[in-house]
């Protein structure tokens, strides 16, 4: 075999995976497409260290967020990741009073800590410009640097020896005795083999096909992604200090995100989305939010933050979700699975790793090197 555990993508996941294999003396390469880490949903999305609190308990989403975000925190106060914990308000009204107390019960049970269901009062005094009347605030959430968090899992794999591979797209999987040939294809279109005894496919919103070149039939399996366009809008500067917390709106049941929310980064900016609207299945995505959807954006928004005009608001970049869930459909969890049942021993396929993927991919990778190392 040329390599011991081959990984496809180098988004957050993938260099996550690469970095924790390291750290447990695995060697590792990472093939990746394009010619940098970390080009498609890693970033292109609100860099949210999410606490929790949305999914259902017992899930692989609730559990690999809550041990995520811990460990993303403890990166924080080490100084390793800029992380900032300015918290989040989920803001409703009377109306939306009991979603809000369904959403502490269930992150409650998620193991979120410090949440508190706020009335009018305590809104006003922590987010004078917010127009809710009830509110839940989990002071535990964040927001972090998507980008430095990738160059600092590259760092931990380079460390360990593990390489990547860019501008290397994986084009063909066949089985062999003790591990799998995979066929590349390099920039200038040439072919290139090479042998693995392990593979692991984090290949985002593309890693239904890598499934698929593996001879697993996506369908049967239930990987086939539906990918979900989320779009942003930014405001102006004279709007970043509206708030000083993420705000996003009470869930509303069955939608495909988590509602129009307030964003703000690193650098103070605030932004508006995402929205959520299945696109084709067909590459290359649009990455570009849709400007006619300006009013649509500011309308949502004014709901629980008058002070925002659609003249406020300009066009920015959009993300895709590589969601299991299809439109109308229920929650669908991340799949994370060692495929021996499927005739396929060491390997490893991950899919449908949308939200909350980037707050736990620490965890994420765990988990993968814990499916590695067999039962305990
Ligand atoms: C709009 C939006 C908002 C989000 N907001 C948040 C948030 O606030 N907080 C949070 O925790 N999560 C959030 N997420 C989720 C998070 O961004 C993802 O879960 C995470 O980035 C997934 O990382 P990944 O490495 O699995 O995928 P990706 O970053 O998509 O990486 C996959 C990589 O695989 C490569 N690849 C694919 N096929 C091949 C091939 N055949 N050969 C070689 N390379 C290949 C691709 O080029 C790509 O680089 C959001 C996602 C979206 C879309």
């Amino acid at each position: 075999m040329d390599v011991d555990t081959t990984i496809i993508g180098a988004g957050v996941v993938g260099l996550a995976i690469a970095a924790e294999l390291a750290s447990r003396g695995v060697s590792t390469v990472v093939l990746e497409r394009h010619a940098r880490f970390g080009q498609e949903a890693s970033s292109h999305n609100s860099e949210v260290l999410h606490a929790g609190l949305y999914y259902p308990a017992g899930s692989l989403k609730a559990r690999l967020c809550v041990e995520g975000a811990r460990i993303l925190r403890r990166l924080g106060a080490e100084g390793r990741v800029p992380v900032q914990l300015i918290g989040k308000l989920v803001a409703g009204d009377r109306h939306q009073r009991e979603i809000l107390e369904a959403l502490h019960a269930r992150a409650s049970a998620n193991g979120v800590e410090g949440l508190r269901l706020l009335a009018r009062r305590d809104i006003e005094r922590l987010e004078p410009n917010l127009a809710s009347t009830h509110a839940l605030l989990s002071p535990g959430t964040g927001i972090l640097d998507s980008h430095a968090l990738m160059r600092y899992y590259l760092a931990r794999a380079a460390s360990g020896g593990g390489d990547v591979a860019y501008r290397t797209e994986l084009v063909g999987v066949e089985p062999i005795r003790g591990g799998y040939r995979l066929d590349t294809r390099g920039p200038d279109g040439s072919l290139f083999r090479l042998e693995s005894a392990r593979v692991v496919n984090a290949a985002g919103v593309a890693a239904h096909r890598v499934a698929a070149l593996a001879g697993i039939d996506i369908d049967a399996a239930g990987y086939r992604i539906h990918p979900c366009k989320g779009d942003y809008f930014s405001t102006r500067p004279a709007c970043w200090n509206l708030v000083s917390r993420l705000v996003y709106p009470a869930p509303s049941p069955g939608s495909a995100g988590l509602g129009i929310h307030v964003t703000l980064d690193m650098a103070g900016r605030m932004r508006l989305g995402p929205d959520a609207t299945y696109v084709d299945d067909r590459e290359p995505f649009a990455l570009m939010a849709d400007p006619s959807k300006r009013a649509r954006f500011a309308k949502a928004v004014r709901r629980y933050l008058p002070g925002i005009v659609e003249d406020d608001l300009a066009p920015e970049f959009a993300g895709i979700r590589p969601k299991l869930q299809g439109p109308g459909e229920t929650f669908r969890d991340f799949v994370i699975a060692e495929e021996t049942a499927r005739g396929l021993p060491g390997w490893f396929n991950l899919v449908g790793i949308e939200s909350p993927g980037l707050t736990a991919s620490p965890a994420i990778a765990r988990e993968v090197a814990r499916l590695m190392a067999g039962p305990a």
